[in-house]
């Protein structure tokens, strides 16, 4: 191909690429791809400087922003970093600075990988998140990020003050919301920028308060406070701002590269995802001298890890079938270390994946750890492979049933639709009984699979008949008469669940827990739920017709409603019971401000016990709040509270309300 035509054909699929990570949250090609094409877009361009368009990808930061949040324009333009490979690469950046300025200094720092953010206060109090977008333009996600409980709400300067740094989700939440997805029958997150970035973008923050992201905070435009990068940063943390601990300064570039081999070491032990170093000039001074381009500053650059990537044999492919009957394929591989651990399998993802990329039993592929966490194939290495090596062909029955899979319309997964089907069934039974749903301890996934074997389950129902079952369960391996007792008790405990546990462990697709709490608390008994009409469950909030559909699918099985009424005559609990002591607190419904230092809770904890009670916890007084609730060495708050006549609550007071 013409290189001009190669350029022009980048552009589109870069483009293309962008859109998808950055406007969806949804890449379908690695990083370390992305990057190895827009560079090579970057050399052409610089080759045909008459071809020069301002649109390009690499005279832009970030994408379009599609949504529907209010667009805010940013005071200076959040950029991009300019990024290297390589540390000669890196060496030759700081060369052409030290040339000029022998003396400089470095603030080297994990490059955090979130989403960058811009944080802006006034008088002290938080007022407004704005995430990059195009670098011009953001997106007001204030309410989302107003839950994230290390982001301080006030902060003892009363100056405009606006802090950026980086959004993210630890690897823990990032496990947990996966695995939560995965129970829900949802996609999950391909890493955790995507999780961070998805979570952000949710129009409820109550949904993004559950997400358990984090921030650090890196950047400070224009400080007054400091002469240097890393003075800022150390005034940020006094204000109360996290900066990440590992942020160091250094007056050699060979240091810095030393301190990036030690981070590359310790890199897979972090609770958090790095994908780099950045590296900073220090003073403000030498920062404005050497100034910026259209899309990054010029005294900051990222140090990238190269993608972890290595090449192993495929030696079988196998389809797991999940509790909705959804067929996943996996290559069985030759086991390979990879980014600290040994990996023997890697997700297929779907048979399109397969096809697309023609992956055949006996190809040496590649292999990465996607955001460090879930291996799959990148490619397979075609010029290796031996001749007459058979295509896969992905199997049209289940391996565990026998029964047809189907693949419905629009979906890239198949399907076991035999609700018999072994797998699915030891799956929604461990599902049943796990620590969200009916929490009966001591039936978790492999003893639910030894008693489905030996013929002692085969339903929910089955679970309530186990205490007829003593001895054939004692007889089992590794059972002793402590264990049969614990197991019955749990058993016995789980009938006195409130509803929402039941509606959970049914497993219907798209029904997580915080789905079955809305439903249970709605409608509150399991009678009125079976019956609500397709309208009646779309029209409730965060249920949405999707869900309604499956639920109705779900009670419109006989089977299903004969297991309802069996748990029922076994004494299962059908009823919501409301723990909460919300409903009729003096605060549901109202605004309320909290003020001074309190004896018995922080700041954190009341403002969460004052949401759990319907209340809506705001930052400032003015005429529309309702109470304020305030401690020790209140101050302007409570003044002003009093001259607009707004009800004050002291902490003795608020504890009797309560
Ligand atoms: P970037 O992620 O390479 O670097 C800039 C960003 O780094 C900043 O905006 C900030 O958010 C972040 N950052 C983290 N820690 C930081 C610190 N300590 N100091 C300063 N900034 C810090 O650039 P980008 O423009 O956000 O994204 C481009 C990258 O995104 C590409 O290199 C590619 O890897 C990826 N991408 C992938 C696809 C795909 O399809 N897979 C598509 C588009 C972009």
């Amino acid at each position: 191909m013409d290189e001009r035509q190669r350029l022009l054909e980048l552009r589109r699929l870069l483009k293309r690429y962008s859109y998808e990570y950055y406007t969806l949250d949804r890449p379908t090609v690695p990083d370390s791809e992305y990057d190895a094409l827009f560079r090579e877009l970057q050399e052409l361009e610089e080759k045909y400087p008459e071809m020069d368009d301002p649109d390009s990808v690499t005279k832009r930061v970030g994408f379009e922003i599609l949504s529907e949040f209010q667009k805010v324009d940013h005071e200076k333009p959040m950029l991009s970093l300019g990024d290297v490979f390589s540390y000669d690469e890196l060496r030759e950046w700081s060369k052409k600075i030290t040339d000029i300025y022998p003396d400089v200094e470095y603030c080297a720092e994990y490059k955090i990988d979130g989403l960058a953010m811009s944080l802006r206060y006034e008088n002290g109090q938080f007022q407004q998140a704005v995430t990059r977008g195009d670098g011009i333009t953001g997106e007001d996600v204030t309410s989302n990020v107003r839950t994230i409980h290390t982001i301080p709400k006030t902060i003892p300067y009363s100056q405009r003050y606006e802090i950026r740094g980086e959004v993210y989700m630890p690897k823990a939440s990032f496990n947990r919301v996966n695995r939560e997805r995965l129970n829900n029958g949802e996609e999950e997150f391909a890493n955790p920028r995507n999780a961070a970035a998805g979570s952000i973008r949710q129009l409820d923050s109550r949904i993004c308060a559950t997400r358990g992201l984090d921030g650090f905070w890196y950047h400070v435009p224009d400080d007054v406070n400091s002469d240097t990068h890393y003075g800022s940063l150390m005034y940020a943390r006094r204000l109360g701002f996290i900066v990440n601990e590992n942020t160091k300064l250094f007056h050699d570039i060979e240091e810095v590269i030393n301190y990036i081999e030690e981070t590359a070491k310790i890199r897979n032990d972090l609770p958090y995802e790095i994908d780099g170093m950045v590296i900073k000039v220090n003073s403000y001074a030498l920062q404005n001298k050497l100034g910026f381009t259209s899309r990054i500053p010029k005294w900051a650059i990222a140090y990238k890890f190269p993608a972890e990537e290595v090449k192993t044999t495929v030696e079988d492919i196998f389809i797991t079938v999940g509790r909705t009957g959804k067929c996943t394929p996996n290559a069985k591989l030759t086991p390979v270390r990879i980014a600290g651990t040994t990996v023997s399998f890697a997700t297929l993802h779907n048979e399109d994946n397969i096809k697309d990329k023609d992956i055949r039993i006996g190809d040496q592929v590649i292999v990465r750890k996607a955001g460090d966490i879930i291996p799959e194939v990148v490619r397979a290495i075609k010029e290796d492979r031996k001749k007459d090596l058979p295509r896969y062909v992905f199997p049209e029955y289940c391996p565990v049933c026998g029964g047809r899979l189907y693949r419905f319309e629009d979906e890239a997964a198949h399907y076991c639709v035999n609700s018999e089907c072994k797998a699915r069934l030891v799956y929604s039974i461990a599902h049943f009984t796990e620590r969200n749903a009916m929490n009966i301890d001591g039936l978790g996934e492999k003893r639910v699979e030894a008693f489905f074997n030996a013929g002692l389950l085969n339903s929910f129902e089955d679970i309530y008949k186990l205490h007829n079952r003593r001895e054939e369960i004692l007889s089992l391996e590794k059972f002793g008469e402590k264990s049969y007792n614990n197991l019955i008790e749990a058993i016995e405990g789980s009938k006195q669940n409130s509803l929402e546990r039941l509606i959970y462990g049914l497993g219907i697709r798209q029904v997580g827990e915080k789905a079955a709490k809305i439903l249970a608390s709605y409608y509150g008994n399991m009678d009125r739920f079976m019956e609500a009409s397709f309208e009646s469950l779309s029209e409730i909030k965060d249920i949405g017709p999707i869900t309604a559909e499956y639920i109705r699918d779900f009670f419109a099985e006989e089977n299903n409603l004969e297991m309802i009424r069996q748990l029922k005559l076994f004494g299962v609990n059908m009823d919501y019971i409301d723990n909460s002591i919300s409903n009729d607190s003096v605060f549901n419904g109202k605004t309320v401000v909290v003020t001074g230092t309190l004896e018995n809770y922080t700041r954190n904890e009341i403002s969460e016990l004052l949401e759990n009670l319907g209340a809506h916890v705001a930052s400032s007084v003015s005429k529309n709040t309702d109470y304020v609730i305030y401690g020790k060495e209140a101050g302007s708050k409570l003044r002003k509270a009093q001259e607009l006549n707004v009800t004050t609550i002291d902490e003795t007071e608020f504890g009797k309300l309560l």
